[in-house]
């Protein structure tokens, strides 16, 4: 086909020579005929390409282009075809657009599609009905400036977007929403929000319940234990028989009254997610007092108990949330190691941000129970726990304050060698000494 068209116009052009030279011939022009012929195929190629830009530039879609004339003739038609196959392959691309468009619009899940700098590019009506955007006033603002949450803003920015985040929508705090983002293409975010207050509700119900039962049990069981102490302070009183029964019962009250203080510390922890005070704890001196306490609670068992620090690099926090975590792991450690065996506490910063360790040289927890262990209640060997006089509840309170403090938990244990319990702090966590 493309041969054929180029011969065509070579054959035209030796045409056109061809008649030059006859006109030559007959007048002995050669040169001026040849001239005046070319000039004239010239202008007429000239007087075509401009019909050809008018049309280009004037015509509406589907108007055919203008009759053209030998190869023009040829060129408008193709460019014709061309745009007609463009139009319909735009027809039906548009037709996919609108399908999705239109499912998405239907989802009763917020979509939002955002650029590389976090702008809004384009959101379907659930967006608007739960994060109040609007149409089309907040195309192309930041989405940080329409969702305005601190929490939202740190999510963000922080890149990190393995967990989604709950937040109250911007509309009313009565409705609770849960935000995904997702990257894709070059560095856009696809973000999408779900409306979970019925699941919020019901884990406040829970959290309500656990709190409101443990508070109200504690004063009965603090009645129960002031008479059994009374009556073992007298136990001459007492009929012998039921000297042990007394003591047993004093000692299951205890744990019962430890398990209360648990499950109203973690009910504390849960209603919210930032601790109250931020000012940075002398760890140091707390890690001091936590290992006399554990000497103390190792007693006869004599363990080695060591300690080392870093000075003065202090950690952001609540000092009574960190306290209770710390001492969680330490008491753990002294609980589950046999007496004689080395403990080892160490605190220390590096770029990653600040640490704390616990090591011991007990039993070690098998690797499969390790991924549960921060379970409210699970215990890796129950007969052994119900010894120790523990809740369950101990690694779970840890798991919660670190959380509260933006920190990890990290487990490590060898069966039979130890287990190595480490606190990961962020580097904004921390507060480092001025040099
Ligand atoms: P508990 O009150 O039973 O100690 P925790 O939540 O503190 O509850 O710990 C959960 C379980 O993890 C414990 O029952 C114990 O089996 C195991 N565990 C915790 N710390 C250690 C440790 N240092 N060495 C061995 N096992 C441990």
């Amino acid at each position: 086909m493309n041969r054929n068209w180029h011969g065509a116009v070579l054959r035209r052009l030796l045409l056109l020579v061809s008649a030059c030279l006859l006109v030559g011939l007959v007048t002995g022009e050669y040169a001026w005929a040849l001239v005046i012929g070319l000039a004239g195929h010239l202008g007429w190629t000239l007087s075509q390409l401009l019909r050809l830009h008018k049309w280009l530039q004037e015509h509406k879609p589907d108007e055919p282009p203008p009759d053209g004339y030998g190869m023009w003739g040829e060129v408008f038609d193709s460019i014709y075809h061309l745009q007609r196959r463009d139009q319909k392959v735009r027809g039906r691309l548009q037709a996919v657009i609108d399908r999705v468009q239109e499912s998405t619009a239907a989802l009763k899940d917020a979509v939002i599609m955002l650029d590389s700098q976090g702008n809004l590019d384009w959101w379907n009506i659930a967006a608007e009905t739960l994060l109040g955007l609007k149409t089309p006033q907040d195309s192309g603002q930041p989405i940080t400036n329409l969702v305005r949450d601190p929490r939202f803003k740190e999510y963000f920015e922080s890149n990190n977007f393995h967990d989604p985040l709950d937040l109250p929508s911007p509309l009313t705090d009565r409705r609770r929403l849960q935000i995904q983002i997702t990257r894709y293409g070059n560095h856009e975010h696809l973000l999408l929000v779900r409306d979970v207050t019925r699941l919020y509700q019901l884990e406040q119900m829970r959290k309500d319940f656990v709190a409101n039962v443990s508070h109200e049990l504690r004063t009965p069981l603090t009645v129960i234990a002031g008479y059994l102490e009374t009556m073992l302070d007298n136990v001459e009183a007492v009929n012998p028989r039921w000297t042990r029964a007394l003591k047993q019962m004093q000692e299951q009250g205890g744990r019962m009254q430890n398990l209360l203080n648990d499950l109203l510390l973690l009910a504390k922890l849960e209603a919210t997610d930032y601790p109250s005070d931020n000012h940075p704890v002398d760890i140091e001196l707390m890690l001091q007092s936590i290992k006399s306490d554990a000497q103390a609670l190792s007693g006869e068992q004599k363990h080695q108990i060591t300690l080392q620090v870093e000075p003065q690099l202090k950690l952001k926090g609540s000092e009574a949330e960190l306290r209770s975590a710390f001492s969680n792991l330490v008491f753990n450690a002294v609980k589950y190691t046999p007496g004689q065996g080395q403990i080892h506490i160490r605190w220390w910063g590096d770029a990653s941000g600040a640490h704390l360790s616990v090591q011991d040289t007990g039993p070690g927890i098998e690797a499969k129970h390790l991924p549960r262990l921060t379970e409210r209640f699970y215990r890796v060997d129950s007969s052994r726990a119900s010894s120790t006089g523990g809740t369950g509840l101990g690694l779970a309170i840890v798991k919660h304050v670190l959380l509260r403090h933006r920190a990890l938990l990290d487990i490590k244990s060898t069966q039979g060698q130890g287990s190595t319990f480490t606190c990961n702090f962020p580097p904004m966590q921390v507060v480092r000494p001025r040099p």
